[in-house]
């Protein structure tokens, strides 16, 4: 691809520029940072590089207007969510040139993030009202306690982002934040702030007030601690290693936080699965967006019976797929982000091959398609010294060995650090069912690689063990980000010694009421 044909068809430099505009700045001499296209490595636009006073006083405008967003009726807030749910449906096509633009991703991988966006806007802005409703509770003593619980916003919500779902990972749990009635600061990833600023240019146009959502953009390590310090919560996804520091800062603040980290992720296939549905799912759990997603695959294991016929389908499929720089629907991978990116893939694969691994495909770099693309890439004989036995590679990289039993299945598995997302198939439903409650990850999916999990967003979904803290989705991924009231009433009488009788008989007659509470189930 040359340099005139970079651009998609809908977006070009003065529409990039035009989006700056939404960038929360405290003054107009800033220096700027530049943003290139991984397609061509061209820059292709610069935005602000704010400072920890921009960040500073973007939570100080969002501060102030919360509390007029939250005085509003709930379903006030729904009706804006679900317009902005029908204009990224309607829009698409702008979000998805900018996304390929700036991430070098297959559009079909973009398209993924669109309908991840509109699922999350629908789901919340329905239940939302349910969410924020007062729930009676029981009183500590029937009749003489009456309890109500509220529920509300925790007030300027951070939200810290990666690169790799530039739209889904900046919006997608801003939306249950916004819902609560809370303001948002969205720091996105430096390699793609575009796709983050025309999200919310979308947001304002659907109703939300220019001061509830504003994005600050520029370098993570300047403008995280500025953040952190305050926020009322965090919510960050991105590496293990960045997200130990989120973690450190926010907890000496006393603020809470939500993390989902890095992976290194297994599929398991039984002798019994629809091998022809567990190669397609391979291939979509293993090089969807070039492998650089945290719920993707980088460990298959295959029962022996059927190990061979798997693998060599898996290798033909693999082959095959369609690599291109394009901004259209065909291209089946994409290029990977950048230079970074580039050398960790080939790290981890030279390193293997070095050590003794089989490349069974793949294994190359293709600048003939663009300076980031690299070949889907299989390995077979890995052992526990290479780099990619164990560290997260992110990238269209995957190592492939047998088991024997489902006790050895299991305990491959969970031979790591990590524990995000799992994928097990077999034509054997409870033997499913009983494999994935033993495989320590916060998803499991059957028959699917990821979407079946990571799409049923009424269910949370998160990290086990160094894959992160806290949930997204479900109604953890709601009520994270309320605080919870409790107002209760005495009536009649206090839960204290009456007056004049003696602490001996008080303390026989409360012991009296909860063996008593104890024994009858309405009571309790
Ligand atoms: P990656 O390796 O995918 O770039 P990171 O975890 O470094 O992952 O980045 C994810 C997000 O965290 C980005 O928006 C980045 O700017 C931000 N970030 C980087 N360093 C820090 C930090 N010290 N504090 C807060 N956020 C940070």
């Amino acid at each position: 691809m040359t340099a005139s044909t970079i651009w998609p068809p809908r977006t070009d430099a003065a529409q990039l520029e035009d989006l700056v505009l939404t960038v929360t700045r405290s003054g107009d001499d800033r220096k700027l940072r530049s943003v290139h296209a991984p397609y061509s490595d061209e820059e292709i636009g610069s935005v602000p590089d704010c400072t920890g006073e921009d960040v500073e006083l973007a939570i100080s405008r969002a501060r102030n207007a919360q509390e007029e967003w939250a005085a509003r009726d709930v379903s006030e807030r729904a009706t804006i969510l679900t317009r902005y749910h029908d204009m990224v449906l309607s829009r698409q096509d702008e979000l998805l040139d900018v996304m390929q633009l700036e991430s070098g991703k297959a559009r079909r991988d973009a398209l993924e993030e669109v309908l991840d966006v509109a699922n999350n806007a629908r789901h919340y802005a329905t239940r939302a009202e349910g969410y924020l409703a007062d729930e009676k509770r029981k009183g500590g003593f029937p009749v003489l306690t009456k309890a109500r619980q509220h529920r509300h916003p925790v007030g300027v919500v951070g939200v810290i982002s990666p690169w790799n779902y530039p739209l889904t990972l900046a919006v997608s749990d801003a939306i249950p934040a916004l819902l609560a009635g809370n303001s948002v600061v969205l720091k996105p990833a430096e390699e793609t702030p575009f796709t983050a600023l025309l999200a919310v240019k979308l947001l304002r146009e659907a109703g939300v007030p220019p001061n509830v959502f504003q994005v600050v953009t520029g370098s993570g390590k300047e403008l995280g601690p500025p953040l952190i310090d305050n926020v009322d919560f965090v919510q960050f996804t991105g590496s293990t290693k960045t997200g130990r520091r989120v973690a450190k800062r926010a907890g000496k603040n006393l603020v809470p936080s939500s993390l989902e980290l890095g992976g290194k992720n297994p599929m398991v296939v039984f002798d019994d699965a629809d091998l022809k549905w567990a190669v397609d799912g391979a291939i979509r759990g293993c090089f969807t967006n070039a492998g650089q997603l945290c719920l993707s695959f980088e460990r298959l294991y295959a029962q022996s019976g059927i190990y061979e016929q798997f693998r060599d389908e898996l290798v033909n499929r693999t082959r095959s797929l369609h690599l291109a720089a394009s901004y259209d629907h065909d291209p089946e991978v994409g290029s990977l982000m950048g230079k970074q990116q580039l050398a960790r893939v080939r790290t981890h694969v030279d390193d293997a091959v070095e050590k003794g691994a089989k490349l069974l495909t793949g294994g190359r770099h293709r600048p003939d398609l663009g300076p980031y693309f690299y070949e889907p890439t299989i390995l077979e004989g890995v052992t526990d010294e290479m780099l990619v036995a164990h560290e997260e590679t992110f990238g269209p990289v995957v190592t492939l060995r047998s088991f024997r039993s489902d006790e050895e299945a299991i305990s491959l598995a969970n031979d790591s650090e990590y524990g995000l997302n799992a994928a097990v198939w077999t034509g054997d439903t409870d033997r499913g069912h009983d494999v994935a409650r033993k495989i320590e990850c916060g998803t499991v999916n059957l028959n699917d690689p990821y979407t079946a999990a990571w799409g049923s967003v009424d269910a949370p979904m998160g990290g086990m063990k160094q894959s992160g803290l806290g949930r997204r989705h479900g109604d953890e991924g709601f009520l994270k980000y309320t605080q919870t009231q409790t107002v209760a009433e005495q009536r009649f009488h206090p839960i204290a010694p009456p007056r004049r009788v003696p602490m001996r008989l008080y303390a026989k007659g409360m012991s009296a009421i909860l063996k008593l509470m104890r024994r009858i189930p309405g009571l309790r």
